[in-house]
């Protein structure tokens, strides 16, 4: 049984007792209304008296009353003293409703007694929903003895943050970020430093920019292992009179060009004729020796352009010579070397020799009735020059005058010992702008230079001047012929 059940019939019990106590036995059985429930004082509906039970009210009650009488009067029959020795529930006390029970005597009266309402007994409350950080939760409890079921909210907690930390570390590149987490849900807040990019310092030279080489250069960021590179641009020739004043370079496109030592001078002009660019060479040999001819590769119809050559010859200058010597029956002399015979008297159209320092024809050198073998032995003649034909004589120009114009190479002399002019033309427009000589017009050219001599040697394709390792005049379809067989140069010393 519980508790409320217990206490509840315990009030019920010393309702009764109390009750029974003014009505002990010997007393008059006057019921006193706060006592008594009758049926006119009653205030609960539904508990109508027993039909067969006799009650007896006050009012029923038998108007003389001897109890009261003096004891003068003669006794009768002693007064009933009722005992309400039978107790009889007759509603019972519910949660919220009193019950109602009933006290009877012998002598038939009845008394009613309020059974107080029980009140409910819950149980333990049960939770329905649990609360969360942010929605509030619901509780219940149910009365064991009726269906009365009281509910609870439980309110939602709120979050409980943690200690802010470090999630993610700021850098140069990346956001930093602190957050704070809830303890019991999912739920977070983020602090975002935003990252400012590297911060670079000034940039620092590692490798230095040449004039034809670009360098590098470096620049660290203050606040991290970053670094950037970066190229620096190469610085491009820095020219004075032709020369670069950081490498000594020379420039291709400076004219005069001028080389000078104890056995050669020479001095290269860019000049036009008519619409015709030329590079002419005056040249002034002291060592007379320091001109010759060569073979490609050094060997008597041997193939090389004039670049290789004059590598191969040791040459400061050079141009090409003539390519068809082995093909025409010619008989050669190369720095006094004969090639193809040297019997015959020497009928080529030039011949310098190196001894004498003198360029001319055989008949100008005197050994035009002398074989080549006996010229070169005397040392009047060391070098040939077969592509001729000869056409400026004595100071004349005996050439047709014709429209045939090409890229030209030609040398002459004003006839002095150690006297030449070397001259290369562009053509066939192969720069764009130059015709080319026809070769009327290369001897007045070498007469514009004081000449008095002067052949022409291979042209078109062929014409190429060398100076210090660069090609002077535009090649024609910018490459240059391979398959010369002989050139003229001027040596190192
Ligand atoms: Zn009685
Ligand atoms: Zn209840
Ligand atoms: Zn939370
Ligand atoms: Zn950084
Ligand atoms: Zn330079």
């Amino acid at each position: 049984m519980k508790l409320r059940s217990i206490i509840s019939l315990i009030l019920v019990v010393a309702c009764i007792v109390s009750i029974a106590a003014c009505h002990v036995p010997g007393t008059v059985c006057t019921p006193t209304t706060s006592d008594v429930v009758t049926e006119s004082t009653t205030g609960i509906p539904e508990v109508s008296p027993d039909s067969s039970d006799a009650t007896i009210t006050p009012e029923d009650t038998p108007a003389p009353d001897t109890t009261m009488m003096p004891e003068t009067s003669a006794p009768e029959t002693p007064p009933h003293m009722c005992e309400f020795a039978h107790y009889q529930e007759i509603q019972e006390a519910t949660c919220t409703s009193p019950g109602l029970g009933r006290n009877t005597c012998e002598c038939g009266a009845t008394e009613d007694v309020v059974i107080p309402a029980l009140g409910h007994v819950f149980g333990n409350w049960t939770t329905d929903v649990a609360s969360t950080c942010t929605e509030n939760g619901l509780q219940y409890r149910v009365c064991e003895n009726c269906i009365y079921t009281e509910t609870n909210v439980l309110h939602a907690t709120g979050h409980k943050m943690s200690t802010p930390y470090e999630s993610q570390p700021l850098t140069c590149t990346q956001n930093g970020i602190v957050t704070t987490k809830c303890e019991q849900c999912d739920y977070y807040e983020e602090t975002v430093t935003e990252a400012q990019g590297h911060k670079y310092g000034e940039y620092k030279t590692t490798k230095s920019a040449t004039c034809t080489k670009d360098g590098t250069k470096e620049r660290k960021c203050l606040n991290c292992s970053d670094a950037q590179t970066a190229s620096i641009g190469k610085l491009g020739h820095k020219y004075s009179n032709g020369v670069c004043t950081r490498c000594n370079a020379e420039d291709a496109s400076y004219f005069p060009k001028h080389y000078e030592d104890d056995g050669v001078s020479i001095t290269i002009n860019k000049i036009t004729y008519g619409k015709t660019v030329c590079y002419v060479a005056e040249v002034q040999l002291t060592d007379y020796a320091r001109f010759f001819t060569a073979c490609g590769k050094n060997k008597y119809g041997g193939q090389s352009s004039t670049s290789a050559a004059a590598k191969l010859q040791n040459a400061v200058f050079a141009v090409n010579g003539c390519y068809s010597a082995p093909y025409l029956n010619y008989q050669v002399a190369r720095r006094g070397v004969i090639y193809n015979g040297g019997e015959r008297n020497c009928g080529t159209p030039g011949v310098y020799s190196s001894v004498t320092g003198l360029f001319g024809t055989p008949k100008m050198l005197g050994v035009n009735k002398m074989s080549l073998n006996d010229a070169v032995a005397q040392g009047l003649v060391t070098d040939t020059f077969c592509f001729g034909p000869e056409s400026l004589v004595d100071g004349v120009n005996h050439a047709k005058k014709d429209s045939n114009r090409a890229q030209r190479t030609f040398i002459g002399t004003n006839g002095t010992p150690g006297h030449l002019v070397i001259g290369v033309s562009n053509g066939r427009y192969s720069d764009g702008i130059s015709p080319g000589l026809t070769g009327w017009e290369i001897n007045e050219v070498l007469l514009q230079y004081g000449c008095t001599y002067g052949i022409a040697l291979d042209g078109g394709g062929s014409s190429t001047m060398v100076f210090k390792g660069q090609i002077l005049n535009q090649l024609a379809n910018n490459t240059e012929r391979n398959w010369i067989v002989d050139f003229c140069c001027i040596s190192n010393p």
